[in-house]
């Protein structure tokens, strides 16, 4: 049997990047040989193995044919007679299915060394069509690669339209895409993803929502720009839709409580953290309260930097308000409830005192 590096691995070494995981795939084996050496199958009828001691994947080279809809209509053949040249061409890109021997030697039979160089996005067959994840992992390849140059192949993008027109992307289930959407949110210039998707026709597709939003990709760059977490990168492109709207596609993306919870926080109060510095008091209240700043400060705090980065987007150079309203925060939460306990206030009455507190506190911040 022969191993060959593959993949992301082979192509990052060539890019000069660095490389996290490897993948490997094994030619000229069977299932029997791979356990006789120990290595550990990864599910009963999937031909990948785990290493004995490294850990890492371990693929029998294998032929895929689509047989159905969607995710999972695939057949997969593997058997020790399936060649290198024949596991490559089931690959996405070219640049992703070129092999590396244990000598070193690279083997390519795709050309994706050339498309590297030229900076190249190019699909390696028309079996491309086959897997719709595949338009949403170029998008993301174009987004993690736009700083060296790269750009998605005038003919790939021609196959990528032609399998969001068939409706295919539909089928995808929300946990591979959300896989993808967030690891392409938290690549260096994540709105190229979504460019990508709005030039392919897949946005209408997948995210309706964004399709006139012309301020979302802004504010996201300024979140990847100033390295925020994925929660604020999340928050940030869905700002300018109606509440409504991003609790639709939180919901159907199925996105994680953080990211769904901070973008609707941030759609529904950002015009009030806009105003910070003309609202009355009783309105600043309201605002810390319903953000429940007292026990979740941090939460707050993302919300006011999702806020500067939509400010930061529409071009402008500061956002006094978010230390303003930081300094509210803390007036608010420095109210000390233990006088008002041992004073014997219970219940609705020491919710009420604590409120008249906060909001006498909040008018000694906003005259000082
Ligand atoms: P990353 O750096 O993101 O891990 P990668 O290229 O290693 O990039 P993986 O998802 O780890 O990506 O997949 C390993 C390889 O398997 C890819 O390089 C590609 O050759 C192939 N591959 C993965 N998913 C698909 C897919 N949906 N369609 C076709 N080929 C795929
Ligand atoms: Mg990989």
């Amino acid at each position: 049997m022969h191993i060959y590096k593959v993949g992301g691995a082979v192509r990052d070494r060539l890019l000069g990047r660095p490389v996290s995981d490897i993948d490997w795939l094994v030619v000229g084996a069977t299932v029997e040989e791979m356990h006789a050496k120990g290595y550990r199958p990864v599910g009963a009828d999937f031909p990948v193995f785990l290493h004995p001691t490294t850990g890492e994947e371990y693929a029998l080279a294998r032929t895929e044919r689509k047989s159905g809809r969607g995710y999972g209509g695939f057949t997969f053949h593997a058997s020790p007679d399936v060649t290198l040249e024949e596991d490559l061409i089931r690959r996405d890109l070219t640049i992703n299915a070129m092999a590396e021997d244990e000598a070193g030697v690279l083997y390519d039979p795709y050309h994706g060394k050339n498309d590297l160089d030229q900076r190249l996005l190019r699909h390696v067959s028309p079996a491309f069509a086959e897997d719709p994840l595949r338009v949403l992992r170029v998008a993301r390849f174009a987004a993690r690669y736009a700083p060296l140059g790269f750009r998605v192949a005038g003919e790939t993008l021609e196959l990528m339209r032609q399998i969001s027109a068939s409706g295919e992307l539909q089928a995808l289930t929300a946990e591979r895409s959300w896989k993808e959407i967030e690891r392409a949110l938290m690549e260096a210039q994540p709105q190229v993803f979504f460019q990508v998707l709005q030039a392919c026709g897949a946005l209408p597709e997948l995210l309706p929502e964004l399709e006139d939003d012309t301020q979302a990709l802004v504010a996201l760059e300024q979140a990847a720009l100033h390295e925020q977490p994925l929660h604020v990168r999340w928050a940030c492109l869905l700002h300018g839709l109606a509440p409504a709207s991003i609790k639709a596609v939180n919901q159907r993306l199925k996105a994680p409580r953080e990211c769904q919870e901070l973008a609707l926080l941030t759609g529904e109060c950002l015009a009030q953290g806009n105003q910070a510095l003309a609202l009355p008091a009783m309105a600043l209240l309201e605002l810390l309260q319903k953000f429940d700043v007292y026990r979740r400060p941090q939460r707050f705090e993302d919300f006011l930097v999702a806020c500067q980065m939509t400010a930061f987007g529409e071009g402008k150079a500061g956002y006094p308000q978010a230390d303003y309203l930081r300094g509210a925060a803390a007036a608010a939460r420095a109210v000390d409830v233990k006088p008002l306990v041992q004073a014997g206030l219970t219940g609705q009455a020491l919710g009420e005192a604590l409120k008249a507190e906060r909001l006498e506190a909040l008018e000694v911040y906003q005259r000082s």
